[in-house]
């Protein structure tokens, strides 16, 4: 089974986490400072704070907001659940607001329409890796006293009118883990150009500890205060080294991926049965995902159907995401199917075919054979 999937392990990785292992750190230490300044470097941002994986580094982002109990957040539905869990940990309230027909991304005319009472940031999700209207939700989150959480999870790598994103939200948040375009095993980062939030988030992954264990070790005193609860989000320097290693790939495996997707566009775009994902000529997606949409009524089959058939082709392909509102917690807090129509028709309709930078050409073809096979064989 081709899997949807995969990361990619060489010498280099191993040789970097053996000289971590053998180092005087395994926890944070001089690896993770290394990291950070590395990986902020590439995203072009100020700061990039490490985290033990992306959901802490979405709950980090939450508490920089100051998001607590009677606040409310803005999330699209169309995502993984942690970008909405993150407003639950602080006991906000998620309002979900339906994402754009065409990018997926959250609506900012729908956000500018419905935004909630106290609401203290606004996350939205860089769906598959394109990037969401960031201008536009920057100012409307802005203009509500509110902050831009990014939750670019997908989008290591993305551009949005010429930068990199990373540096554009207030807060953005990326994930490495091994399906993301490059992992530390388990792993995240915040980014944000602010002094002040970079201190704060780093505070937070250490128990909310106000001073980190190399300055008390420089001041040669066991003194520390807690000012605020924190929890113990760290990255290890094995990780860090592992991380490292794979940023020094990174650019060759965004170029790949985004091959493999133009090769996809190519390949699929006779099959009318199928609606393609789209790029703006304004942003570039990190094309985590490549995600296709059964045109309603195009096939004898539905897309449980089309799905099975295409595992059958050994087609590793997965869907993303069921709507958040539709997962019971969130159900139990509320939230009735059916008030996000974009968002829900197309997780009705949604097949993510297999996208790694491991994947060669032959892949690539074997995929579309199987898709097209598939699609005839149901065509109406
Ligand atoms: C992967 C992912 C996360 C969480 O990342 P972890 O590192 O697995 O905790 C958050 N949001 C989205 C959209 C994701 O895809």
């Amino acid at each position: 089974m081709l899997p949807y999937g995969h990361q990619v392990i060489g010498d280099g990785e191993i040789r970097a986490v053996e000289r971590a292992l053998r180092s005087e750190f395994l926890t944070t230490g001089p690896e993770v400072d290394r990291f950070e300044a590395e990986f902020a470097e590439f995203v072009g941002a100020r700061h990039a704070v490490a985290m033990s994986n992306g959901t802490a580094a979405l709950h980090a982002a939450a508490h920089v907001a100051g998001i607590g109990p009677g606040d409310t957040a803005v999330v699209p539905p169309l995502t993984f659940v942690a970008s909405a869990n993150c407003v639950r940990y602080l006991g906000g309230d998620v309002v979900f607001v339906d994402v754009r027909r065409g990018t997926l991304t959250l609506d900012p005319d729908l956000v500018a329409a419905s935004m909630p009472p106290r609401c203290k940031a606004v996350i939205t999700v860089d769906f598959t890796g394109l990037p969401s209207d960031l201008d536009e939700l920057r100012l409307l989150a802005h203009g509500h006293g509110a902050l831009l959480i990014e939750d670019a999870a997908h989008a290591i790598g993305a551009e949005y009118r010429g930068r990199k994103v990373g540096g554009i939200a207030d807060l953005t948040v990326f994930s490495l883990h091994p399906v993301k375009q490059m992992t530390t095993g388990e792993g995240g980062v915040v980014t944000t150009n602010s002094d002040e939030w970079a201190s704060v988030l780093r505070r937070f992954r250490n128990h909310g500890i106000s001073v980190d264990a190399a300055q008390r070790a420089a001041s040669g005193s066991w003194i520390y205060d807690v000012p605020t609860l924190g929890f113990n989000y760290r990255l290890t320097d094995i990780q860090a080294a592992l991380g490292r290693a794979q940023l020094e790939h990174l650019p060759t495996w965004l170029a790949r991926r985004r091959e493999i997707a133009a090769m996809y566009s190519d390949m699929l775009a006779p099959l009318d049965v199928l609606e393609l994902p789209v790029e703006p000529a304004d942003r570039r997606s990190g094309w985590h995902l490549y995600a296709v949409r059964l045109r309603s009524g195009a096939l004898r089959a539905d897309r449980a159907e089309v799905f099975s058939a295409l595992r059958a082709e050994n087609i590793g392909v997965n869907v993303h995401y069921i709507p958040v509102p539709h997962l019971t917690y969130y159900r139990r807090l509320g939230h009735v199917p059916g008030g996000w129509p974009v968002a829900e028709d197309a997780y009705e309709r949604s097949i993510t075919l297999p996208l790694w930078a491991g994947m060669t050409d032959a892949d690539v073809r074997d995929v579309c054979d199987a898709v097209s096979k598939v699609c005839d064989v149901f065509r109406r």
